[in-house]
């Protein structure tokens, strides 16, 4: 192996000990306890284990936790009270929706619900918004991409001037993280279903973000030698060595792109511990903002 590994793991932990020590210290100073509510709507098993783990990083942090969880067969009517309930709430800091939502559901409508200041998944407009536009601050950074851009921080990969090619433009990885990278002075290409000639593209990547959902698609020799590649993936394949039947691999050929590149993310282990450190970054920086 040449590459060397990105622990996320190891990382995340370091932010959630930075978080639950400022946790600490605000609430020895009398102010009150950091609150994230999430609100789950159906049965689907993924979307309940997010959220119980969230939940409970929220407990080990010293955090406050409101799970509220809702029947398959809400209405939007019910899923909108009980998102407008927690917005009044002042014991609530930050709103998480998991998604995605049943689809008799209007999930815009749902998350426009949100205020901005309760909004720590940060995937409002205005956020996203703000993000986009050069000297505005958005009030929070979509999870999943602070954590790819801290990830290479932390590693020590340059990111000014550096040529970053993003594949995947979804609204919570591709797209936001393309902005961050963007307002970091990188040089940003985003690639996606209809992009022609992708390996080519990829092997111009002094920077790779891999996010599309596709397991292992990206292979060793799409890769440029030293390059760093973060790969947000989370797919799950057979295994028959598992007792499982399954194992989860990322986006790229782990085992091909480790000989290649520079740095590279594990998954598990990678990118997906990231993403819960962040939101619990932003659930304090809202309970912060909202003060008291
Ligand atoms: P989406 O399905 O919303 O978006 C996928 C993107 O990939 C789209 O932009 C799509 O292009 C593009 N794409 C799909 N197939 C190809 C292809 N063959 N070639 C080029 N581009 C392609 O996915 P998400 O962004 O929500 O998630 C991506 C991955 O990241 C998933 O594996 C997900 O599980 C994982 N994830 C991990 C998180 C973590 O915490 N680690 C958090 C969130 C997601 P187009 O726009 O043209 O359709």
């Amino acid at each position: 192996m040449t590459a060397q590994l990105i622990d996320g793991k190891k990382i995340a932990q370091q932010v959630r000990e930075e978080v639950a020590l400022a946790v600490g210290r605000r609430v020895s100073s009398g102010k009150s306890i950091p609150t994230l509510a999430t609100v789950l709507v159906g049965n689907r098993a993924d979307s309940a284990a997010y959220v119980a783990s969230k939940s409970k990083a929220c407990m080990e942090l010293g955090m406050g936790s409101l799970s509220e969880h809702l029947p398959e067969d809400a209405t939007q009517a019910e899923v909108e009270a009980l998102v407008k309930k927690l917005d009044a709430d002042p014991e609530v800091h930050g709103i998480l929706v998991q998604l995605p939502l049943p689809a008799h559901l209007d999930e815009e409508k749902v998350l426009s619900l949100i205020s901005i200041e309760k909004d720590v998944d940060g995937f409002s407009p205005l956020n996203i918004g703000r993000l986009a536009q050069k000297g505005r601050e958005p009030l929070f950074i979509p999870c999943t991409p602070s954590g790819c851009v801290y990830l290479l921080e932390k590693s020590g990969v340059k990111i000014e001037g550096a040529h970053v090619v993003v594949l995947g433009r979804s609204n919570i990885v591709g797209l936001p993280v393309s902005l961050l990278l963007l307002a970091r002075n990188a040089t940003v290409t985003i690639c996606h279903s209809r992009t022609k000639n992708l390996a080519d593209v990829i092997r111009q990547a002094d920077i790779l973000i891999a996010a599309i959902g596709k397991p292992e698609f990206v292979r060793g020799d799409w890769i440029k030698p030293g390059a760093a590649v973060i790969d947000v993936g989370i797919n799950t394949i057979p295994d028959p060595t598992k007792k499982s039947g399954k194992r989860l691999v990322g986006d790229v050929n782990f085992p091909e792109a480790k000989e290649v590149a520079g740095y590279i993310t594990p998954v598990p282990g990678g990118v997906g511990p990231m993403t819960i450190a962040m939101l619990m970054k932003n659930t304090l920086a809202a309970a912060e903002l909202q003060s008291s």
